[in-house]
């Protein structure tokens, strides 16, 4: 087994180890009732959480800025702040922009498994060593409770359904990973009166496919979750659950249950000046390397904000000056043509802009337009407070301030 620097692996290390977790992984594909990824709270320490969620490049550019030069991080990991395989090309870029920048540093990803196993050839082509998977019930019964529904192959699955797909591929991304000489690490988070008579199993089935070390968490209720009324397990539960995955496999009990933007060694809390350097390049270009001084706008007269993307006809590219902004062009749209040529060649006209904010944007535009380095941003109300937001660091999204009008609305949304 190749734990010989990892801190979660091996807890010997845990206390000389660090980690830096990168939190370019937004998106989830599965919904586990224990799970609430909207909180952004610098002192809570809990997967999910993250000041900010970065783009491949940016995530090089942070690390080049906080990796410390006493070697004191070990492990570079992707935990979140959603599942890194829900977006596989983010993922994957990242990890091999690290391993180029970073050659010796060892690369670990944590995932819910659902999709992870397409992707075992590109990971140890990379030089991913450590895998973690969390598998909380293999009885699809159990499992049932525990998520709601799954998305898999562009479909939705609920219920038994889902929970069939999510084990299945869970135990079948063991098998590829061990097969390939991944480390694996499994993660089953513990609910009482749920999965807790259920670890077992879980251990039994899981050390048959190969799997290294189980590492059984107590649950955390969490606000505005399925679960967050559930009590937490106790002691003598924890203790029972560690006992039984312990004679199927070596178990870590010391999870410091980190945040998906974690950076030192396990359990300590983030430095200071992390969030604001996170922050500060998140609410740069994509590609912190290239130059794209301009901002688009879709807009019907250039004030608001108030014309969707797919409708819009010109785009208004603005870039600041000392004090104000500058309207540099107003670019007629690409003309409207099937399929995703339209959004390639939105893409290519909008190349020299680091953000895009218009009022509404489909999911197909907004792939395009981020894959090119383009960030989109849905806001309405003034464009001036848009560019306001962006050019500090801010996102847009609630530029325009919320009124309280108690009269009927009869405007024609044209300001
Ligand atoms: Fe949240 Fe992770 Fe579950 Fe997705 S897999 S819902 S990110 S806990
Ligand atoms: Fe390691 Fe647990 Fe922190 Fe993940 S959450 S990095 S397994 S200590």
């Amino acid at each position: 087994m190749k734990t010989f620097n990892h801190p979660c692996f091996n807890s010997a290390h845990a206390a000389t180890h660090g980690r830096i977790h990168l939190p370019v992984a937004k998106k989830c594909n599965i919904q586990c009732g224990y799970c609430n990824r909207l909180y952004d709270c610098v002192n809570e320490s809990r997967p999910g959480v993250t000041s900010a969620v970065l783009s491949p490049d940016q995530a090089v550019v942070y690390l080049k800025r906080i990796m410390p030069p006493d070697k004191s991080i070990t492990v570079i990991g992707i935990a979140g702040p959603g599942d890194p395989f829900a977006e596989p090309e983010k993922t994957l870029e990242t990890l091999s922009k690290v391993k180029e920048e970073f050659p010796t540093i060892e690369l670990c990803v944590s995932t819910n498994g659902l999709t992870v196993a397409e992707y075992v050839d590109d990971l140890v082509n990379i030089g991913v060593n450590f895998v973690t998977i969390t598998v909380n019930a293999i009885d699809p019964a159990i499992q049932a409770k525990i998520i709601s529904w799954a998305r898999f192959k562009s479909k939705m699955y609920r219920g038994l359904d889902a929970a069939n797909i999510l084990i299945s591929q869970q135990l079948k991304a063991i098998k590829e990973l061990k097969s390939k000489g991944v480390t694996v690490k499994i993660n089953t988070i513990v609910l009482p009166g749920i999965n807790d008579n259920h670890i077992e199993e879980v251990a039994k089935t899981v050390a048959a496919l190969g799997a290294d070390v189980h590492n059984c968490i107590p649950f955390l209720p969490v606000e505005d979750s399925t679960f967050e009324s559930l009590e937490r397990p106790d002691h003598d539960t924890m203790q029972k659950a560690r006992w039984q995955a312990g004679q199927y496999m070596q178990v870590v009990k010391h999870c410091a249950r980190c945040r998906s933007d974690a950076v030192g060694l396990l359990g300590q809390s983030n430095p200071d000046h992390i969030a604001e350097i996170l922050k500060e390049i998140t609410m740069g270009p994509m590609n912190p390397n290239e130059s794209r001084p301009y901002v688009a706008i879709t807009s019907k007269e250039g004030v608001l904000i108030n014309e969707h993307l797919g409708k819009s006809e010109r785009f208004y590219i603005f870039e600041k000056n000392d004090s104000d902004y500058n309207l540099v062009a107003i670019r007629d749209a690409p003309k409207l043509e099937a399929g995703e040529n339209r959004w390639e060649t939105l893409a290519k006209l909008l190349e020299d802009c680091q953000a895009i904010v218009t009022y509404q944007v489909g999911g197909p535009p907004q792939y395009y337009l981020e894959k090119a380095g383009i960030k989109v941003y849905t806001s309405e109300g003034m464009i001036e407070y848009a560019l306001d937001a962006i050019y500090s660091g801010k996102d847009p999204q609630k530029a325009f301030p919320v009124r309280h009008c108690t009269g009927p609305m009869n405007g024609g949304g044209c300001g």
